[in-house]
């Protein structure tokens, strides 16, 4: 889940009379309900007895929503980013493995929540920060990621799919394209799975049609930048660094489609999300299984919209078959 967000702002540190029943302290586990997952508050200054509160009850809640809480780990923690790195070489290959991981996002924003799906267990990390945007904001973005955690214990992601499953690759797409595809097709799972009334208590996370102008103009720049320096791979490289930017931002406004929260009229000036629409509505979310052998034809209409997408936007990305070359063409 990713949010315009301030980096480095922690959760509250004021000392409290109150005593906590929870033992809560620097990278101390504690066991939030008898469902047995797991809570992380590795924070490196001890949160106040509210927020530490706070998080267990939200913990709590998670695990309610899962079928095996037990192989659940959540952890809040001011390293974020170093967490999460720390864990991604654990990510097993056949579930696309991870190296590297990049919060950032070229138009700005950050992410502040990541979900590894490990062989044995699956681990949610939360950035301690997002303390500062509240706790209705917190409860989204945990309820976003349980789906990530269901898809992931139901054997029903569809990222890196291909790896676990028959797929046959679009012809004249790599598999950069089949990635983006997977990794939309996910978002709009969990975020369709959003309770309404939860999403609609910290809209401050929404995607609005109002932030679309910034996401197209990162393909403006990659148009510009090409024409000056005429670095065809780098411009190659930077539109797939944007339209992985513009994947999760489409999944997350075609949810807010399926949650009955706007229209698709209101959505109008976004052409995108009517291309990505047609789609992605037709894929049940997080809620509901969907199997490889649905998900293989979802990932391969995908991969066609956004090739639409960058058609309406002035550009190609592709693979040549004939030449088994990566290309980029700008219209
Ligand atoms: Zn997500």
């Amino acid at each position: 889940m990713q949010a315009a967000f301030e980096q480095g702002e922690r959760p509250s540190t004021a000392p409290t009379s109150l005593h906590s029943p929870l033992v809560i302290g620097q990278c101390k586990t504690l066991d939030v309900d008898h469902a047995g997952l797991k809570l992380n508050l590795a924070t490196s200054a001890q949160p106040s007895d509210e927020v530490a509160r706070m998080w267990s009850d939200l913990a709590a809640e998670m695990a309610k929503m899962l079928s095996t809480p037990a192989k659940v780990t959540l952890i809040v923690t001011d390293r974020f980013v170093d967490t999460v790195r720390g864990l991604e070489g654990e990510v097993p290959e056949t579930l696309g493995g991870t190296q590297n991981y990049d919060p950032t996002k070229p138009d700005g924003s950050l992410a502040v929540a990541r979900t590894l799906p490990l062989h044995d267990r699956t681990v949610v990390v939360v950035n301690a920060g997002l303390v500062a945007m509240g706790r209705a904001a917190i409860r989204r973005v945990l309820h976003h990621e349980a789906q990530h955690v269901r898809l992931h214990q139901a054997d029903d992601i569809a990222w890196a799919m291909h790896r676990r499953a028959p797929f046959e690759r679009p012809i004249g797409f790599g598999y950069a394209h089949v990635y983006l595809a997977q990794s939309m097709i996910d978002e709009y799972r969990c975020e369709a799975a959003v309770a309404s009334a939860v999403a609609r208590a910290a809209t401050e996370l929404d995607e609005t049609p109002n932030g679309y102008p910034a996401i197209a103009s990162l393909f403006c720049a990659i148009r510009t930048q090409f024409v000056k320096s005429g670095d065809l791979e780098a411009a190659y490289e930077s539109s797939l660094i944007a339209l992985n930017r513009l994947g999760p931002y489409l999944a997350y406004a075609t949810a807010t489609i399926a949650r009955g929260e706007l229209r698709a009229d209101e959505w109008l000036a976004v052409e995108p999300v009517r291309i990505v629409a047609e789609t992605l509505l037709t894929i049940p979310p997080a809620s509901t299984p969907r199997g490889y052998a649905e998900l293989q034809g979802d990932v391969t209409d995908a991969v066609h919209a956004l090739d639409a997408i960058s058609n309406h936007l002035g550009f190609k990305v592709g693979v040549d078959e004939d030449a088994d070359q990566a290309f980029l063409y700008f219209y």
